[in-house]
Parts: structure tokens; C-alpha cells; sequence
């Protein structure tokens, strides 16, 4: 079962998640031509080892280890993990559809700092 990346990282988007991936399947990296538009970072579900590096890594603890665990509210983010692809405009623009859709269905969660959006999601 795949890591997920959730709302805290709308807002923080560090990369820290990216620099201890031993298997480079988080995306946009900065290097990325997506990077700069990109509203949060996405793991992809089928490289994803299950390793768990990622999750001490992220300030905003913004980075679950399952669907499972994954909030309620937060798990319409998990097809935008699914279908993120960087390289291809179409997958990138369904995944951000789905992020925007998010923000605009949590105004409330959205308002709120990153570092504490966390705290809202249980
Ligand atoms: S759990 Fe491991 S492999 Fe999966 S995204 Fe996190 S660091 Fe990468
Ligand atoms: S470490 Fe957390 S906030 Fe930073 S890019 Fe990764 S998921 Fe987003």
C-alpha cells in the first residue's frame, strides 16, 4: 500500500520528502519543469517501497502510510497521488484539478497554517 501526501504540504512544498526517497518516486522535484506550478508533491503508488523514510522527513507531517491511515478528509487527494505523472500534461492537470477541487471544498482547512493543518485532520 502506497504513502500518500496530503493538504500540509499545499503551502510548504520543501522537497524534503524528495531528498531521502531512496527510490525517486516523489514528484515534481525541484528540478522538474512542474515544480514551480505544481500545488503539492505527489508519490507515485507503484514505485513507492513502502519504506517509510519520507514521513520523519516532512515538517508538516503532510505524508501517511496508507490509504487506510489517511484521513477522511483528505483522501480525495489519493487519486491525485495515483495519476500524477510529471511528463505528462494530461495526468499533471487531472491531479491538480483534483488538489484544486480539494482547497475549494476546505476553505476552513485551507485558512489554517500548514504546520498546524495536521492537527485538523483528525
Ligand atoms: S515510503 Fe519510502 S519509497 Fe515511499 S515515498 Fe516515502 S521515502 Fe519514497
Ligand atoms: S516533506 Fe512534506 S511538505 Fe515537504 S514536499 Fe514532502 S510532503 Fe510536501
Amino acid at each position: 500500500m502506497p504513502f500518500v501526501i496530503t493538504d500540509p504540504c499545499i503551502g510548504t512544498k520543501d522537497s524534503a520528502c524528495v531528498d531521502v526517497c531512496p527510490v525517486d518516486c516523489i514528484h515534481p522535484r525541484k528540478d522538474e519543469p512542474e515544480f514551480e506550478a505544481a500545488t503539492m508533491l505527489y508519490i507515485h503508488p507503484e514505485e513507492c517501497i513502502d519504506c517509510g523514510a519520507c514521513v520523519p522527513a516532512c515538517p508538516v507531517t503532510a505524508i501517511y502510510d496508507s490509504h487506510d491511515t489517511t484521513p477522511a478528509n483528505q483522501r480525495d487527494l489519493i487519486p491525485a497521488n495515483d495519476i500524477y505523472r510529471v511528463g505528462d500534461p494530461d495526468a499533471v492537470a487531472r491531479a491538480e484539478a483534483i488538489v484544486k477541487a480539494h482547497i475549494d471544498a476546505h476553505p476552513d482547512l485551507m485558512a489554517i497554517d500548514p504546520k498546524e493543518r495536521v492537527s485538523a485532520h483528525a
